[in-house]
Order: structure tokens, then C-alpha cells, then sequence
């Protein structure tokens, strides 16, 4: 088999992990005879999971549309929330020994409200993190809270969690999301064309599986894409921006770069927001993650949050001069509020710097693709053509 052909094979392994967690912990569980507990976005450090033992996966959107879930969540909430719930309604969280989450929004509060009235026997653990970054109470409340989470995951798993497994578990994790910003490194430099649809591959199934295992996968697809000679390419260069909790359809990917465009960078969840920043391995179990929490919104802002010192439009400002991308899709679903209310600062700056810039609302229930297809041409040929620079895409 060739090298291209190779890559591939891996690519598909991952995608189809990806596409169906529930398929996979299912199938884990049975293999491993351990407990599989489903995490939710963004917060929530996975490594306490792993160290319990037990496999840590990230709930993803279902692609099915929503039935049951109709009567338990007003059609205002977001797609990924109402997913979550719906697929709570259909038995498609049965696999799961349990559900852990750190809050970070309203509507993921009120989907966790629902998934406890319709599976009232699932174990529904909920860390509340201070979003207030600045609070000199934030620290010891988020290590209380860190502490609580290793508590409940001793009782659900009938063993205490040493500090010395969460430190193995640390380390295997930031390999893992060393080895994904490497991918990222590459495709920003130009190096390598994985296209948006494999790169988010990659990173949701590193939310799903067998860490190691995906670790493992990431090291032969690294060999074989260095092996490969790059292809200079003469295509629009974009950041895509936002998109939190949940992946954005692979079919806008593969819309956005038949426009000629390639997507060099983004700062969505199921991208290198989930990726930017390790656990220190310096510290005690709990005071690393602590820390982890405060380096990611350092890294990679995000909206959820509030803190003096970190905004997101400041940081999308450096990260495309670093990536020398040429523009921005920022990628919104509909109905996220914590996003919503922040684009007015994003927009305002990408005016300031002078940023072509498109905005793209998604939705669970599917996407006008030929429609936005225009608009992304019509961004491109703004960026190509720069007169026209100013012209609202
Ligand atoms: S942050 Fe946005 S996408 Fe995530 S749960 Fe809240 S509303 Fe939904």
C-alpha cells in the first residue's frame, strides 16, 4: 500500500470512531470490561477519568434528526444540546456508566437538567467552575471542585484514584495533544494538505477513544505525512474560527474548500482549542489541572469565560499572523448565546485590522450549502481581488 493510501486508511479508522462514540465505548467496554463515562464540553479535564481507569468519551452531536427530545428542550436551545437530550430520549447514552461535566453555559445546564429527569438512574455529576477567571477565589474553588470530581469517580469506580495515576494519565494525554498541534504545525507551514474533514477526524476521535490507542494511530500517520513530499499550494488561506461544544458538519469543510480555499488554522472546539494547551507536570494531580484550566483560556480565549487579561479577538489577531491566514470563517450554531453576544468584539476587530471575514450560522437541522457557497466565493474573491476589500461578504 502507498503512503497516500495509508494515510487515508488511518484517517477513515478515526473518522468512523468519531462518527459513532457510542458504537465504540460500547465495544470498548465489552473488550476492556471497565466503565466508560461520557464527558461533556469544554472544560471537563478527561485525564481524571483516564486515571479512574475507565475511558473517558466526549459526547458528540448526533446526526440524526431531533424526535423525542422535542418535548424536553425548547427548539431556542442549540443544536448540540438538544442532540444530547434527544439522543438521552432514544437509549443512545445507555452505554455509559455515567455522566461528568463542568458547566459552562446556561444551555448546557438546562440539557443536564433534562438528561436527569429522563434517565433518572444515570449518575449525573456536575462540577460548577468559576467563570470569573479573576476571582482570587477561582483557584481554590476549581481545586475543590477538581477534588470533588476524583471523589465521585472513587465511589463510581470502588478504588481510589492515586496522585500518581492521574500523573500517568497527564503525561499520556499531552503526548497525545502534542502529536495533534504537530499536525497542526504542519498544515499551517504548508507541509501537509489534510483537508478540514480529516483534520477534524483526528481531533474528535481523540475525544472518543482509547487515548493510548489513539496515540498510537497518531505516531504512523505522523511517519507517513512527513515522508510525503508537500504540495505548494496556490489556494486563499483561512482561519476558521468558533464553533464551540461541537464539530461543524464535514460537508461545510468540503464546501468551503471547493472554493479554493484552504483552511490553515482554526480555534474551533473539535480543533486546536481542544489541543492548545498541556497539564503541567510539575505540580500535584489537582493543582496541574487547576492550572490546565487557566492556561487554556490564557491560550485560546473563549467567550464562556471572563478574564481581564485574555479577550479572543486579541488572540484570533495573533494567531493570524502567525498562520498567515488570509481571512476568517468565523463558524457560529444557532442559538449559542456565550457566542452570539461575544461576535460584535470579533467583528469589531477584524474591522479594525482589516480582516476579510465571513460569518456562517449552522444548525442541527442541515445547511442552505449552495447557498453559503456563494458566499464563501464571493469572500474569496475579496481576498483575492483586495479593491474590493471592505465589500460586506
Ligand atoms: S456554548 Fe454554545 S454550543 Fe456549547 S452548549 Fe452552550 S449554547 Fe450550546
Amino acid at each position: 500500500m502507498d503512503k497516500a493510501a495509508e494515510i487515508d486508511e488511518i484517517v477513515k479508522t478515526l473518522a468512523k470512531v468519531a462518527e459513532d462514540p457510542a458504537a465504540y465505548a460500547t465495544e470498548w467496554k465489552a473488550r476492556t470490561q471497565r466503565k466508560v463515562f461520557g464527558i461533556l464540553p469544554m472544560n471537563f479535564p478527561a485525564e481524571i477519568v483516564h486515571s479512574a481507569g475507565a475511558l473517558p468519551t466526549l459526547l458528540q452531536e448526533d446526526d440524526a434528526p431531533i424526535t423525542y427530545g422535542r418535548s424536553l428542550l425548547h427548539e431556542f436551545y442549540c443544536g448540540y444540546t438538544r442532540s444530547l437530550v434527544d439522543q438521552a430520549a432514544t437509549g443512545k447514552l445507555a452505554a455509559y456508566d455515567g455522566i461528568f461535566l463542568v458547566d459552562h453555559c446556561v444551555a448546557l445546564l438546562g440539557a443536564v437538567d433534562a438528561i436527569r429527569f429522563e434517565l433518572p438512574e444515570m449518575p449525573v455529576f456536575l462540577a460548577q467552575f468559576t467563570a470569573s477567571m479573576d476571582e482570587p477565589s477561582a483557584r481554590p474553588q476549581i481545586s475543590g471542585r477538581i477534588g470533588e470530581l476524583r471523589q465521585r469517580l472513587e465511589e463510581l469506580c470502588g478504588a481510589q484514584i492515586e496522585d500518581a495515576a492521574i500523573h500517568r494519565s497527564i503525561t499520556i494525554y499531552n503526548r497525545n495533544r502534542a502529536l495533534l498541534r504537530h499536525v497542526y504545525e504542519m498544515r499551517r507551514s504548508g507541509r501537509i494538505d489534510l483537508t478540514g474533514r480529516q483534520m477534524q477526524a483526528l481531533v474528535k476521535s481523540a475525544m472518543v477513544m482509547d487515548i493510548e490507542d489513539h496515540t498510537a494511530l497518531m505516531i504512523r500517520l505522523i511517519a507517513l505525512l512527513e515522508a510525503l513530499p508537500a504540495v505548494p499550494s496556490g489556494q486563499v488561506r483561512l482561519h476558521v474560527s468558533g464553533h464551540f461544544c461541537h464539530a461543524p458538519r464535514p460537508e461545510l469543510f468540503d464546501m468551503i474548500e471547493s472554493c479554493g480555499v484552504t483552511v490553515v488554522d482554526d480555534d474551533i472546539y473539535t480543533g486546536y482549542r481542544f489541543i492548545s494547551t498541556d497539564v503541567p507536570d510539575d505540580l500535584g494531580p489537582i493543582a496541574a489541572l487547576t492550572r490546565w484550566y487557566f492556561d487554556r483560556n490564557n491560550n485560546v480565549p473563549c467567550s464562556t469565560r471572563a478574564q481581564k487579561t485574555a479577550d479572543w479577538e486579541s488572540y484570533l489577531g495573533r494567531a493570524l499572523e502567525a498562520n498567515g491566514a488570509q481571512g476568517v470563517i468565523v463558524l457560529m450554531p444557532k442559538f449559542c448565546e456565550p457566542h452570539m453576544l461575544y461576535y460584535p468584539e470579533l467583528r469589531k476587530e477584524f474591522h479594525t485590522r482589516g480582516i476579510p471575514h465571513l460569518l456562517i450560522e449552522t444548525e442541527h437541522e442541515g445547511l442552505a450549502l449552495e447557498m453559503l457557497k456563494t458566499r464563501v466565493e464571493a469572500l474569496v474573491e475579496i481576498i483575492r481581488r483586495p479593491a474590493l476589500a471592505g465589500e460586506p461578504a
